[in-house]
């Protein structure tokens, strides 16, 4: 199966060069030709295994340059550095309520399931396509990625990788994880600006022929580490079909009932993957998409138009601070029955003016699929504050973002469907905020506010998290974004 680029479908490659690739040269995304299905069979199947064995199954759909034995044995290597005994745990937290935690792995935020597997797919790659250049991986980070990806990339052989977050973007924890990033192929840096800004910086690099032809010229070709890259969205398809076969096999609904997926949003990658894994054949009923303040895409949902022109607010759930959602161009190009053009020129439009807006036919597919709602910082704390009708769970920001929209989707539309709410962070990354709405207690510091949650909940604080305040801090620079490009071309210079 080959794969096609969201602005040209004539534009065609396998799925190892997507991945080794990251973006089509004509700017778009690259997107499977066709959807592969799964019968009631590959369910029956699915249900038995593990949830290594049932990623390998789902990517071995998407990706035939690789094997099933390959996958299985990335499958297993990744996985093998999350904690606990399943990678991704399906907690029953009210009646038809459940809480899909995907923040088990080496930086304990949902960006672990795919950044894990995205360094085997692209070494795999590599070798396939038999590249000589070495590999520089580009990451515009909203907090979450840049430490996932530098984790899952360091020390990997051909490849070096340079993170740019945004200098007061990002929690106390995330930045002081990426700025004591140990490896000697990585490099990470602010950038004055937000999150928008980083990721536009980026994505301009990777347009610029003269860059590109200076940095091949010294042995590097670019790739993308962002969601952009369908090695990324790849992985993530597997735990929505996962997360569906542990509520069959544990009784919790017949095949075929449908369930709602409500996931808090930013760059649209995780609830995108939701999309295609429902496409795939796993019965779904809604997909709530869940902002915060920045609630462009509850918009998009509500009106049809997409307009960035707004304010900008940093909340405590930063890694959905996101103006522009890369992934929602897959999405787009699906909805439209797959009009390149259009795509095209809507993308063109979104550079220029800030905006466009779909017919309204589109519109009303989209709303067969999809809800969409947003929290402020009030809604959030309130819901984090649930803990007592929620059996005791505590959630992180992000995720109580997620439960507030759900809330009040149940409310508003009276909606029985088993719902999911997909945990993206584990409470332990935004300590201070999730303490503050437990108690009402203001704690500064994130190690204090780390222990007295822990005290306050007797959640275990994750294993990565606890020994940070030791680790010694290598990267300090910032920088404004338009040096950008000049930093990745003097790291280069120094290798
Ligand atoms: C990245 C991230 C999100 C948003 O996911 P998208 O795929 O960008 O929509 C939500 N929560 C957390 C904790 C994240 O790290």
């Amino acid at each position: 199966m080959n794969y096609v680029s969201t602005r040209d479908k004539e534009c065609k490659v396998t799925s190892a060069e997507a991945i080794r690739d990251g973006l089509s040269k004509d700017g778009g995304l690259f997107v499977p030709e066709k959807i592969p299905t799964l019968t009631k069979a590959d369910f029956d199947k699915l249900i038995e295994l593990s949830y290594e064995e049932r990623a390998a199954f789902v990517l071995s759909k998407f990706l035939e340059d690789y094997t099933y034995d390959e996958l299985l044995g990335y499958a297993k290597a990744a996985y093998s550095r999350f904690y606990g005994d399943d990678p991704c745990p399906l907690v029953n937290v009210a009646d038809d309520l459940y809480v899909l935690e995907l923040w088990h792995g080496p930086t304990c935020a949902f960006k672990d399931m795919a950044l894990t597997m995205l360094p085997h797919l692209l070494t795999g790659a590599r070798k396939k396509t038999g590249e000589k250049s070495k590999t520089l991986i580009l990451v515009a980070t909203s907090g979450d990625t840049g430490k996932a990806a530098l984790e899952g990339f360091r020390d990997v052989d051909g490849v070096d990788i340079i993170v740019f977050y945004p200098s007061d973007g990002v929690s106390d924890m995330q930045k002081l994880q990426m700025k004591t990033q140990i490896g000697n192929n990585v490099y990470v840096c602010a950038i004055n600006g937000n999150f928008d800004d980083a990721q536009s910086a980026v994505k301009t690099i990777f347009n610029d022929d003269a860059i590109k032809a200076d940095l091949l010229s010294k042995g590097y070709k670019l790739s993308s580490a962002n969601s952009i890259n369908w090695g990324r969205l790849a992985p993530q398809i597997a735990y929505y079909v996962s997360s569906y076969c542990d509520l069959l096999a544990g009784d919790r609904i017949k095949f075929g009932d449908k369930v709602n997926f409500c996931v808090p949003s930013g760059n649209f990658g995780n609830i995108l993957a939701g999309y295609y894994a429902s496409k795939m054949g796993v019965p779904v009923n809604k997909f709530i998409c869940a902002s915060n303040s920045n609630k462009v895409l509850t918009d998009f949902f509500t009106t049809g138009t997409y307009d960035i022109n707004r304010e900008f607010f940093k909340t405590m759930s930063p890694s959905m601070d996101i103006l522009i959602s890369s992934n929602l161009e897959r999405f787009l190009f699906e909805i439209s029955g797959r009009d390149d053009k259009l795509i095209a020129s809507r993308m063109a439009a979104l550079k220029k003016d800030g905006k466009y807006t779909v017919t309204d036919a589109e519109l009303k597919k989209i709303r067969e699929m999809f809800d969409a709602g947003f929290a402020s910082e009030l809604d959030t704390k309130d819901a984090i504050h649930m803990e007592d009708e929620l059996d005791g769970y505590v959630m992180d920001t992000h995720t109580g973002v997620a439960m507030a929209v759900y809330q009040d989707y149940i409310e508003r539309t009276m909606d029985t469907t088993p719902g999911i709410i997909v945990s993206t962070a584990s409470a332990y990354k935004f300590p201070a905020d999730v303490y503050q709405a437990l108690t009402g207690k203001k704690i500064a510091d994130a190690f204090e506010a780390s222990e007295k949650l822990n005290e306050e909940t007797g959640l275990e604080i994750p294993e990565p998290l606890k020994g940070l305040r030791e680790r010694e801090v290598r990267f300090n620079d910032v920088i404004d974004k338009k040096d950008i490009a000049n930093a990745v071309l003097s790291y280069v210079d120094k290798k």
